[in-house]
């Protein structure tokens, strides 16, 4: 018989939920790490004769399910969290967050707030997202200290910023960052084109070159409003998803964030098209923008995403939260109970936001040879009890407190609650910091 393989982790859950095959629940099994890799999922009996892992881990009362992916989110505006509440987008926009984005947003407040976001993202089992804001080089500073995988987003904006003056300096700066950073292995890129109504076509144009050159998504704000259409109709006489498609920018590489407002015609477009929605229901209902239509989406077979959007207009950056929401908005507005059920809820905040990222065959499920981003949930807490089904439980009982561990590339980055990778009492100081000299102002 052959001595046993020495590895570096085996993990002995509950239930592994490796959500594809979807509806898939393994009792009674380990999964076996290999570096920053899962090397195998086998049942338990197998384990001992099969692996020596240098750390073996019981975790009798949780599930372990892939890492979740926020699929949109502005993280460093962590530091704008209640900053201006209960206005509509435009009011927001113009009268409170863009003048204090123009008056404190640096590479320090950046590199700041997200690594406040990654702390809190982290501890809540998101292990990978999808960021658009200014100095994009200090949130993928900060995501690479956290140990936490970065879509970094290449923002590009017609307005002038503390970042870049214009739109050919925002391209630049951020296509500086992607040639220097496109081999880090938690780092990879998208082309962050703001929205319909604050990018021109010249500069639509650009982004569109420059994402086919690079091979990288395209991920912008659209149809978030009844506004936004209006102004679009009267600016360019179409509305924002016919003018995007126009310029060539509707494919498989799209990502639609929020998507709240569409008509058949438009559903059927974006899915003829092979686009994505990031859909993020918690930020729509804040800015009163509406309820995205998940199940048309869903039925028409377009792949879905969720994001938590920034935490000025959520305020949490917690995917469990997205996703009960997601699950129960979609019910409530069908009238149909059986819509977004709980394996679907899931699926959408791991492999569809992996899916859209580009990034599916490396992440978002718990299958062999996929990187180890992974998630251990303590289902043991009396709001979780009595489990019958631990998938259902995930949706509409468990919360960010209940993430106990949580892996990104086969290292532990939270342990026990704790964080590993960066110093909370450090990280809480600083905002406390920034929220004394925006309070002053
Ligand atoms: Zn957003």
């Amino acid at each position: 018989m052959q001595a046993p393989q020495p590895v570096d982790l085996r993990l002995d859950p509950a239930w592994i939920i490796p959500v594809r095959p979807e509806g898939l629940v393994l009792t009674d099994h380990a999964l076996i790490v290999s570096g920053a890799r899962i090397l195998d999922i086998l049942p338990c009996t197998e384990a001992d004769s099969h692996y020596a892992p240098t750390q073996h881990r019981r975790l009798p009362d949780h599930a372990l399910i892939p890492g979740l992916v926020n699929l949109h989110t502005h993280a460093a505006m962590t530091l704008l969290r209640g900053y201006a509440d209960d206005r509509p987008l435009m009011t927001w926009l113009n009268d409170y967050i863009w003048p204090a984005e123009r008056k404190w947003v640096s590479a320090e407040f950046v590199l700041d707030g997200t690594r406040l976001a990654c702390l809190e993202m982290l501890k809540g089992g998101v292990t990978c997202f999808n960021d658009m804001y200014f100095f994009p080089e200090a949130g993928v500073q900060a995501a690479t200290e956290a140990q936490q995988r970065i879509v970094a987003g290449i923002i590009v904006i017609d307005f002038a910023s503390n970042y870049a003056a214009d739109p050919d300096g925002y391209l630049q700066k951020g296509l500086a960052l992607r040639d220097a950073m496109r081999h880090h292995p938690l780092v990879s890129f998208c082309m962050a084109p703001h929205a319909p109504y604050s990018v021109g076509d010249r500069s639509l144009e650009k982004v569109l070159t420059y994402a086919k050159q690079l091979d990288l998504p395209i991920h912008i704000h659209v149809h978030e409003t009844e506004d936004e259409i209006r102004g679009s109709l009267e600016q360019h006489g179409v509305r924002p998803l016919a003018r995007l498609h126009g310029l060539g920018m509707l494919g498989p590489d799209f990502i639609a964030v929020h998507a709240v407002h569409l008509e058949p015609a438009e559903m059927a477009l974006m899915a003829e098209h092979g686009c994505h929605v990031a859909h993020c229901p918690t930020s729509n209902l804040k800015l009163a923008s509406g309820i995205a239509p998940t199940e048309a989406l869903l039925a028409g077979g377009i792949n879905v995403g969720l994001g938590t959007d920034g935490p000025a207009s959520n305020n949490r950056l917690d995917l469990w939260q997205e996703m009960r929401l997601a699950a129960l908005l979609a019910k409530g507005y069908t009238t149909r109970p059986e819509v977004v059920p709980a394996q679907t809820a899931l699926r959408m905040v791991t492999l569809d936001g992996a899916r859209a990222l580009g990034l599916e065959e490396r992440i978002g499920t718990l299958e062999i040879g996929k990187e180890a981003d992974m998630v251990a949930v303590d289902l043991s807490a009396a709001h979780a009890q009595p489990c019958y089904d631990p998938v259902s439980q995930l949706v509409y009982c468990a919360d960010a407190a209940d993430v106990t561990h949580v892996w990104v590339a086969g290292r532990e980055v939270v342990c026990e609650r704790q964080c590993q990778t960066l110093e909370a009492a450090q990280v809480l100081a600083r905002a406390r910091h920034w929220r004394d000299r925006l309070a002053r102002s």
